[in-house]
């Protein structure tokens, strides 16, 4: 029998999902037989929308769309936990089968213990991250650097560090640490991000680790819950995916990768963080004073719940309806109720109407209060 702590390659059987899946497929024909099989009632995954910078959330419950959500989109900006959320709300006793990154994850644990989200009804497949780019980052980069239209790109990747598109005419790949070095590239929050493979998850997928003739063909499964062993040795059972043992060597790989992407997060926290040192707070209360009150930060984040626990919306004392720039107690209340549980997301500073670095400052708050009080965010097995 499967067990929690075994790793595996797995790939999909199924020709139609392998064409459109990222390293094989097996994420998919795992949801898809989950679903199938009736272990869930819905699948959330992410499908492109218009172009690749367009990621779409989508609750499918038809198993043969699923194929449809096959193939990683890292130009998204993109939080799960808050359309679980929504999808609970409205559907409290159906189960769910999501594919989760770290940060989707993160955001999970924080809105289940505030009972904003049933962990007990969620099936969870992870994926590794790397990081994402933001949509509107990545068409600047593409123009800028790779001197290419980014509306003739009809696919991207990241692989073997570097960001590689396909567009009519040709390809191109040009290492992230070179894009970064440039001021491209991924997300700050990602590039912060020490959260690379989601344990939490029932299983954890990636390409990192697969070696020899499945490399690009095959995913590594690290099986991490009982459920998703069961999920793992039903679909092996039912025929839609097969698996083989992982070879050591790529065990040993997918570790070393995994250290070396946690260190580089770290340096980049270093550098971050310590560019805000000398001022803290004088650059928030500079930066916030652009702030339109569009109350996008709060709405997004998915720790912020302004709402007293007899669920109504808390009114603050201190800050003036219709004022603009808002006093400081807008931004002062919000960082002192999120920022012992802030996970990183981006959220806040993605969605910002005024391009206010607020994942920044929530994050720089967060992690120093790890270091006097509850560490949580900064390690690699982070758990609750
Ligand atoms: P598929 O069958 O192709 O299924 C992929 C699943 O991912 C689908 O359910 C799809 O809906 C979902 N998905 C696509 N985009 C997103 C998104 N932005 N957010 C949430 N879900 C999404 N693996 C590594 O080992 N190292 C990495 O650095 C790494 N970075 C990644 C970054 C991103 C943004 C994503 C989405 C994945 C990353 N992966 C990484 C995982 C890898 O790309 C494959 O998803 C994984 O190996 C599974 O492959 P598959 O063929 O089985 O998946
Ligand atoms: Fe995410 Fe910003 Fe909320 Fe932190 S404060 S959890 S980065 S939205
Ligand atoms: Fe202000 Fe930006 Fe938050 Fe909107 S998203 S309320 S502009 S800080």
């Amino acid at each position: 029998a499967v067990k929690a702590g075994e790793m595996v390659y797995a790939w999909t059987t199924e020709d139609k999902i392998a064409q459109k899946a990222e390293c094989g497929g097996a994420v998919t024909g795992l949801l898809k037989y989950a679903l199938a099989n009736k272990m869930v009632d819905a699948v959330l995954a992410v499908q492109r929308g218009q172009d690749i910078y367009d990621a779409v959330p989508t609750i499918v419950t038809d198993p043969d769309k699923l194929a449809g959500t096959a193939g990683s989109l890292h130009c998204g900006t993109l939080l799960l936990a808050k359309v679980v959320q929504k999808f609970q709300k409205g559907s409290p006793d159906k189960k769910l089968a999501v594919t989760v990154k770290g940060c989707d994850l993160m955001a999970l644990h924080e809105l289940a213990k505030r009972k904003g989200v049933n962990l007990s009804n969620l099936l969870l497949i992870g994926v590794n991250c790397g990081g994402t780019v933001s949509p509107v980052k990545a068409r600047a980069m593409i123009k800028e650097v790779y001197d290419v239209d980014p509306n003739l790109v009809h696919k991207e990747e990241i692989d073997k560090g570097q960001f590689i598109i396909e567009y009519e005419g040709g390809h191109k790949g040009i290492s992230i640490d070179e894009l970064e070095d440039d001021g491209y590239g991924r997300r700050s929050n990602c590039r912060r991000c020490l959260y690379k493979v989601p344990r939490q998850a029932d299983l954890a997928c990636g390409n990192w680790g697969v070696i020899g003739d499945k490399a690009g063909k095959a995913t590594f499964v690290e099986v991490c819950s009982d459920k998703g062993a069961d999920l793992l040795q039903k679909a092996v059972k039912g025929g839609a995916i097969a698996t083989a043992p992982a070879d050591p060597k790529g065990i040993e790989i997918r570790k070393k990768v995994e250290g070396a992407m946690v260190k580089l997060g770290q340096k980049w926290r270093k550098k971050d963080f310590t560019s805000l040192k000398a001022d803290l707070w004088n650059k928030i209360a500079e930066e916030t004073s652009r702030c339109i009150k569009c109350y996008s930060c709060i709405e997004n984040c998915p720790v912020c719940m302004p709402v007293s626990n007899n669920g109504v919306e808390t009114k603050s004392l201190m800050v003036e309806q219709g004022a603009l720039p808002p006093s400081p107690m807008f931004h002062m209340r919000r960082f002192a109720h999120i920022s012992d549980s802030c996970v990183n997301c981006g959220q806040c500073e993605e969605l910002c109407a005024m391009d206010i670095p607020l994942a920044l400052f929530s994050h720089a708050i967060r992690s120093e209060a790890d270091l006097a009080f509850e560490p949580k965010l900064g390690k690699p097995d982070y758990s609750n």
